[in-house]
Formats: C-alpha cells, structure tokens, sequence
C-alpha cells in the first residue's frame, strides 16, 4: 500500500485534504482511503464534517487543499457530472425521487441509457432495461410494488427507492448520508443485508449515526471531530477508544 508514490492500491484515496469556509476549516489535512468491496464508515458529531467530504469527492464543493484520487484519478478538478461518469454515485440525506412516477419509471429513468439525446422518458423500453430494473427492484425489496406511485412508499422505501435509483448506474463506489435516518428496525436491518448484498463488486461510503447499523455492516470505521482523523480501525476498536467515548459515544 503505497501512499507517497504518485499510484496507490486504494479506489479511493484521499490526501491532506482541507476545505475552509470563511477561514472555518470544516475538513482540516484529511487522509481517508477506501478499499475495494469495502463498506467504510464514517461517524461523528454533528458539525464534525461528514457530509462536507462526501460533497468534496462527488465535487459539489470544492478542496481549497489536497488531493481525491479515484483509481488513481485526480477528482478534485473535475465536475460533478465527470465524476459520476468515473463511478462515484452518491445519495443525499433527503430521497431525491419522482413522486409522480411509479417504482418501474424512477428506475427506468435511473438506467445510464435513459439519459440520451432523446430525453429521459421516451426511449424504448428494451428487454435489457426491463431485466435491470427487475433485478434491481428485488436487490432493493421494491419488486411487488413496481407499479406503484412512489409518492405511495413509506419513507424507508423511499430511501430505497433511491439507493436502487443509484445502483441502477453500477457506481463503483456508492455514497450514502445517514441512509437510515428515520426507518424502523426492521427496515434498519433490511438496509444493512442490503449494503452487505450489493458490496460484492463494488465499494460503499456511508456516513451514519446508528450504531447498531454501523456494526452491522462496517469493514472500516472512522471517526470523524473537527473535520480531523479522531480514531480509525473495526467498529469494536473506535468503540474503546476513550477519545471516541469522550466526544462523541458517551454522549
Ligand atoms: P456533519 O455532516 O459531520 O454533521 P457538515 O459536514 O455538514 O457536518 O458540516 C461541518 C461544518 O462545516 C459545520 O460547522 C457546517 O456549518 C460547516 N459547513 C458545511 N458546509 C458549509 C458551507 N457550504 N458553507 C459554510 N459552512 C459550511
Ligand atoms: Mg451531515
């Protein structure tokens, strides 16, 4: 695992990242990397600049310091749009899903096809869509509803909704905000399998607060405090650390 060469074995890999808002450093020298087929977890109190890094890779803000190498790919001047075409896909805290169109056509639109010159919506509907979205569907529990309106789904399936929305573009690395922010338990747990189903092939960075959920599915944690490395390692290390315990587990 070579770090100070030019190529690293990382997907990701981020160096001596920085952003300041207004002097505010909200990410202060970063270096987080994400493996292959690795679930890696990020957690932290609130302000500690979780969300800040996801923005930072998927490039809606941008570094003022610092490097974000995707395969060895230098992310941090490219534009959002460029960076889900390397693979980074990334789900936002609110689900950002059409409403008004059924489980089938949310997915459907979601196939990297759908986004031709034609438009979204008035491509034919071809075997090969049909099949992806079916499989999708079942990945995500949603093959019983395709049909219905999506304004219909509970919250949690809405959540899941978009994840398959996602995952309907095979991102090599997934990004997701507090995922299960509002769900039951059970559909906690459905979210868990799931992450653990779909990193076969593929790598996921996941920013939650639930600590049963981390435990679940965390190959790798990391906590984050003022936008700083506080600990690093499996869930049950960062859960003994008593730096962790003092600013953010013990509370
Ligand atoms: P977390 O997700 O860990 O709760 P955030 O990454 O959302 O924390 O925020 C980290 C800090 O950076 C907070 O103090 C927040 O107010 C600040 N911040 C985040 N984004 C911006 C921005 N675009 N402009 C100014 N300050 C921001
Ligand atoms: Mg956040």
């Amino acid at each position: 695992m070579n770090t100070l060469g030019n190529n690293t074995d990382f997907l990701l890999s981020i160096e001596n990242l920085s952003v300041s808002f207004d002097g505010f450093k909200a990410v202060n020298d970063l270096n987080l990397y994400v493996d292959e087929n690795e679930i890696h977890v990020i957690i932290g109190p609130n302000g500690a600049g979780k969300t800040t890094v996801l923005d930072l890779i998927c490039g809606r803000t941008r570094t003022t310091d610092g490097s974000i190498k995707f395969r060895n790919k230098e992310l941090t001047e490219m534009k959002e749009h460029e960076i889900v075409r390397e693979g980074v896909g990334r789900k936002f805290q609110n689900p950002s899903i059409y409403e008004d169109l059924s489980v089938f056509e949310n997915l459907e639109i979601s196939f990297p096809r759908g986004r031709n010159v034609f438009g979204a919506l008035t491509f034919k509907r071809d075997d090969e869509v049909i099949a992806r979205v079916n499989e999708i569907a079942e990945m995500v529990f949603l093959d019983e509803l395709l049909d219905t309106q999506a304004a219909l789904l509970s919250h949690g399936q809405k959540q899941w909704l978009e994840i398959g929305m996602l995952l309907i573009q095979d991102p090599e690395l997934l990004m997701l905000d507090e995922p299960v922010a509002g769900m039951s338990v059970s559909e906690r747990k459905q979210t868990a399998k799931l992450l653990n189903e779909i990193t076969k092939g593929r790598s996921v960075l996941v920013v939650e607060h639930d600590m049963k959920f981390v435990e679940d599915i965390a190959h790798r944690v990391t906590v984050l405090h003022q936008g700083k490395i506080l600990s690093e390692g499996s869930m049950a290390k960062v859960q003994a650390d008593p730096k962790v315990i003092d600013v953010y587990l013990g509370h």
